[in-house]
């Protein structure tokens, strides 16, 4: 770790906290508060990221050494760190909440690798800071373990996410009431190295401008433009122009970034504008959850049930309102507010040509025609109301012979009998559309199979798996993460061997806390 190289532009470059130590308090006019993690009492490495390290440049021979649980869980900083949390705010469910901040995630500094990659690494769990108003800035073995495996899940199935270095278990407990019923429990602690280019988040703008802090809103405009966006910034553009095609970028990035969630069956659970990424990346994984049998009213955050506001066929909604407030918070710097709906339209039309390109990549047609969105959307209506498995549907619709097609290689997603015979007919009058719709389309079997297996994966991170890998790592055995991350690594083969991680949600786990159901307590 010692050959990491810093350059800590967010905190060189921008006003920083003028006090020190991690009391409560708001802060005003600085971005950013300079704080160290609070030490743990015995660091102890649970897993990593192969990738992830080596993309940093980390030697794989210090990885296994107590010096790098020391680093990663926040006790002993490196030549170069310069630990501290950002000043941001949000709308949370809706409204907004005033100042919020990095509560109980730390960043280290920002590494450049030898490829010239900036990379920011920011503990999550490492104690408090100015921002962690009553809690604790720690984070529990469960809640760091979803976060672990989801990041590198994510990115290996192609969909724009922060990344996880580690996962290190403090050797402390910390207490929570994880379903809010009033049972607080000891619970083992851990820290997450998190890593990306920028954390920056649309909150990180809102404040500013909802405190009318203009000079602060504009300064970390132009850092965020140079730093994040250099392409843009170097583009020759100025004032609405140049704030107009940067509002169109994030706006595309969000858009791309919710397609691929609804692609493969993600939901975020707490689209809060202080969780969605400038960079359009997945970041902050607390309540999210995975589709299994296939409900776009599904969602998994127990805290959300009544509204139902960040359910799976929601978030499209959701980030547009996310992007609209982030506008909003931009239209002090514009001199035409027009220039903003411009920016705003590209999600619109984003989105609707990426939910177009899905369509096509996981019916395996070689382009989209208008009435496949039909075709799509009769699917989906089927896969509700017959409780069908919608990863191991898409997965196995690869398999059906258009010469004479029928329900057969399918019958493994289904849930439920019943619904199943119930709904046989209505199927295999789909199926018969879909399969004149493959040969007028006329591609080859074999391209049409490789274009499904590569947009319909096979292994994601069902809620009942990350809970069994977190039982286990409970009980002192980090196998079942690091088995679960291993398969997570391909989720596109087939992986015969471990034909376990993609089965159906089993019975027990409908309506276990944990494998259908999480609160924010974390
Ligand atoms: P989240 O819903 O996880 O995005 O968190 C919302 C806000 O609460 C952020 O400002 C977090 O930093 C803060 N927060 C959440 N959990 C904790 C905690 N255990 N300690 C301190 N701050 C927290
Ligand atoms: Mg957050």
């Amino acid at each position: 770790m010692n050959n990491l190289r810093f350059d800590n532009a967010f905190i060189r470059e921008l006003p920083a906290d003028l006090e020190f130590g991690p009391h409560q308090r708001q802060v005003e006019h600085a971005l950013f508060s300079h704080v160290t993690p609070t030490p743990v009492a015995a660091p102890k490495l649970i897993a990593h990221s192969a990738e992830v390290a080596e993309l940093l440049g980390i030697d794989a021979a210090s990885i296994d050494t107590p010096f790098f649980a020391e680093v990663f869980g926040g006790n002993k900083p490196v030549e170069g760190m310069q630990p501290y949390a950002a000043n941001y705010g949000g709308h949370q469910f809706g409204h907004w909440a005033g100042q919020l901040g990095d509560g109980r995630a730390i960043s280290l500094g920002e590494t450049i690798n030898t490829a010239g990659e900036r990379w920011e690494l920011q503990l999550k769990g490492a104690g408090p800071t100015p921002y962690s108003r009553s809690a604790d800035g720690r984070a529990v073995l469960r809640s760091s373990v979803r976060e672990f495996l989801c990041s590198e899940a994510m990115h290996h199935l192609g969909v724009p996410t922060t990344r996880a270095l580690s996962l290190v278990a403090t050797g402390e407990t910390v207490v929570r009431d994880m379903l809010y019923d009033g049972n607080p429990k000891a619970e083992p602690g851990a820290v997450v190295c998190r890593v990306a280019p920028s954390f920056i988040r649309f909150g990180n703008f809102e404040l500013p401008a909802a405190r009318g802090d203009l000079p602060l809103l504009e300064q970390l405009v132009e850092f965020t433009l140079r730093r994040d966006f250099p392409q843009l910034a170097a583009s020759g553009r100025r004032g609405d122009a140049l704030l107009s095609a940067w509002l169109s970028e994030i706006c595309e990035r969000s858009a791309e970034m919710v397609a691929h969630w609804m692609r493969v069956g993600f939901v975020h659970g707490v689209m809060n504008t202080d969780n969605m990424s400038i960079l359009g990346l997945t970041i902050d994984y607390g309540p999210y959850g995975w589709i299994d049998d296939y409900d776009p009213d599904w969602t998994p955050n127990t805290t959300d049930a009544q509204g139902r506001r960040y359910a799976f066929g929601r978030q499209a909604e959701i980030a547009y309102w996310n992007l609209s407030q982030l506008a909003r918070a931009l239209s002090p710097l514009f001199d035409d507010p027009e220039s903003l709906h411009t920016g705003l339209e590209c999600f619109i039309d984003t989105y609707r040509s990426s939910e177009q390109r899905n369509i096509a990549a996981k019916l395996g047609l070689s382009e989209y025609r208008d009435t496949d969105a039909r075709l799509m959307a009769d699917l989906q209506h089927l896969l509700h109301t017959a409780e069908v498995d919608m990863t191991i549907f898409f997965r196995k619709l690869a398999d059906i012979d258009p010469a004479g097609p029928t329900l057969t290689p399918l019958l493994d997603a289904f849930y439920n009998e019943q619904k199943r015979h119930d709904a046989t007919p209505a199927f295999d009058d789909w199926l018969a559309r879909y399969a004149t719709r493959l040969r007028e389309n006329g591609l080859d079997n074999n391209e049409r199979h490789t274009r499904m297996r590569a947009n319909n994966p096979r292994y994601v991170l069902r809620n009942y798996l990350a809970q069994q890998a977190i039982d286990r790592a409970e009980k002192g055995d980090p196998g079942g993460i690091v088995e679960l991350l291993d398969v997570l690594r391909r989720p596109y083969d087939d992986q015969p061997d471990f034909d376990a991680y993609a089965q159906r949600r089993p019975d027990w786990a409908r309506n276990r806390a944990g494998c259908s159901m999480l609160s924010c307590s974390s």
